[in-house]
Formats: structure tokens, sequence, C-alpha cells
């Protein structure tokens, strides 16, 4: 049994990463004790960063769309999958050079913002994301370089993705076929890969055991907080969980960010405090 809000230690809480889609809003409907919850947090001099599996926003659109909702931050508390699929190339392989990319346009923008060149010819690379106008071109593309030595990198793992009427593929779907056509595994940047997590972190500058993981789905927000090393907290929908035995369970679980309330006497910095 996972503890409740009561049982966290406030004190000790120096920083919040999030996931947003579940927690903050779902889909373009905010969710109002959520937004509450992180202007009060915000208020109190709290820093967070959110993370988002999601490629196909710029975190300049994450920071419109929060703001309509009002909810004000800036584009560097924002780290979405395309932004660090690009950060993680660039400093995983600084050689490289010509980089194909299979995605949204904010993904082509991250990549190219990271320095590469965006070709298809001759790619050293593959970044594969969500792209709903993926073609068999594309994927032939991106198979031929990845079987002639090119690196291969996903945005993230998720392999259906909930709309209005029902369920789209998800950016794992296609990028799990183009590994199996190639037989080459990727390298998955999203959650439940601790990367985006380590690219929060390192932009809060907050110790990772005073740093909370929150966010709505056991299988990717809470095992990349794990992994990452931080306590987590599970904010449930209404849904009940997923229950699988072989994925860690969350330390903390609420059903509204509302059970999480900055105490009077700890509504100031954590650096205010240990002054
Ligand atoms: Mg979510």
């Amino acid at each position: 049994m996972a503890n409740t809000a009561s049982d966290l230690n406030w004190a000790s809480i120096e920083g919040i990463i999030s996931d947003l889609d579940g927690v903050v809003y779902r889909g373009n409907a905010a969710i109002g004790e959520a937004i509450q919850a992180f202007k009060e947090w915000q208020a109190a001099g709290w820093p967070f960063c959110f993370v988002t599996n999601n490629s196909t926003h710029t975190p300049e659109e994450v920071v419109r769309k929060l703001e309509r909702f009002g909810l004000i931050i800036e584009p560097k508390d924002v780290v979405t999958s395309a932004v660090t699929a690009a950060e993680l190339a660039r400093t995983k392989y600084p050689d490289l050079r010509r980089v194909f990319v299979i995605g949204a346009p904010s993904l082509v923008d991250a990549v190219a913002g990271a320095g590469f060149e965006i070709t298809d010819r001759k790619p050293e690379a593959v970044v594969m994301g969500l792209d709903r106008q993926i073609t068999h071109e594309k994927m032939r593309i991106a198979v031929d370089a990845i079987l002639n030595g090119a690196v291969f990198i996903g945005t993230n793992p998720d392999l259906l993705l909930p709309t209005a009427g029902g369920f789209e593929p998800g950016a794992g779907a296609t990028i799990t076929a183009v590994a199996v056509a190639t037989q080459v595994k990727p390298l998955i940047v999203g959650k439940p890969e601790p990367h985006m997590i380590e690219t929060a972190l390192s932009r809060l500058g907050t110790a990772r055991s005073a740093t909370l993981m929150i966010g709505d789905q056991i299988p990717t927000d809470i095992q990349a907080g794990k992994r990452a090393g931080l306590p987590t907290v599970l904010v449930t929908t209404g849904v009940p969980p997923l229950k699988d035995p072989s994925l860690a369970p969350p330390d903390f679980v609420v059903s509204s960010l509302a059970e999480i309330k900055v105490l009077p006497a700890l509504a100031q910095s954590p650096r205010q405090r240990r002054a």
C-alpha cells in the first residue's frame, strides 16, 4: 500500500518534476485543481519542470497552452522528448552531422536546433518520433540508413495514444516497426527511460532524493522517476491504475494534486529555508 500525501515530508522537498497530459490537463481541458496546485507551489518558490513524452509540441507551444489555463511558465520549464532526443544525440554522438528525422515539425526543429543537418542523403543517425504524415518511403529511408550503420534514436515508446474517439498508434508503434525490420534496438529517450528526468534535474539544480516525480502512469512516469532515484507520486484520475506486479509501485498516491498542500510555515523557497 503506497503512502498518501499526508505521509510526505514537505520540509525535505526542494523541487518538482511532473508529467503534463493526465496530470495538468487532459487533451485540451485543464485539470483545475492541478493548475491551482502548481500556482501555489510557484508562489511558494518551489521550482518545477515538466517532462513530456510528446514530441509533437515545442516547449514554447506548451508554455502558450498552460498560459491559456492561467499557469505562467517559461520554455526552460518544459522538457520534451524531442528536445532531449536532440540533446542526447549531440552529447552521445558529437561527431555526427547528418540526421534523418521522421517526426513532427517540432522534432525537426529540435534536431536542427542542436546543430545537425537534416537530410535523407547518407544520414549517420535516424531520429524517430510520432509522425502523422509517415509514409512507407520515410520508413524505407530509415531502415536503409540503419542497416548501413546509422545510429537509431526513438523519442518515446508509447504504443497507443488516446484520441477523442478512441486510439491512434503512438511513436512507439512505428519505431518498433523499424526496429523489427532492421533488428536494431533503438536508443529510447522518453519515459520510462530516465533521460528526460536527468535533463529536468540539471535544470532545477535540486538533489534527486529531494525532487518529486509526479505522473499519472505507472509504466512510464513512475518507472522513469524510480530509475532516476526520485521519490514518486502517482496522481489517479479516477481510472484504476494498471496493476502490474513486475513494475515498481509509486511511493505516494493522491487522487488530486490539491492534496499536496504547501504549509504556511514552509511557504518560502528551499534555498531561503536552508539559509
Ligand atoms: Mg500522462
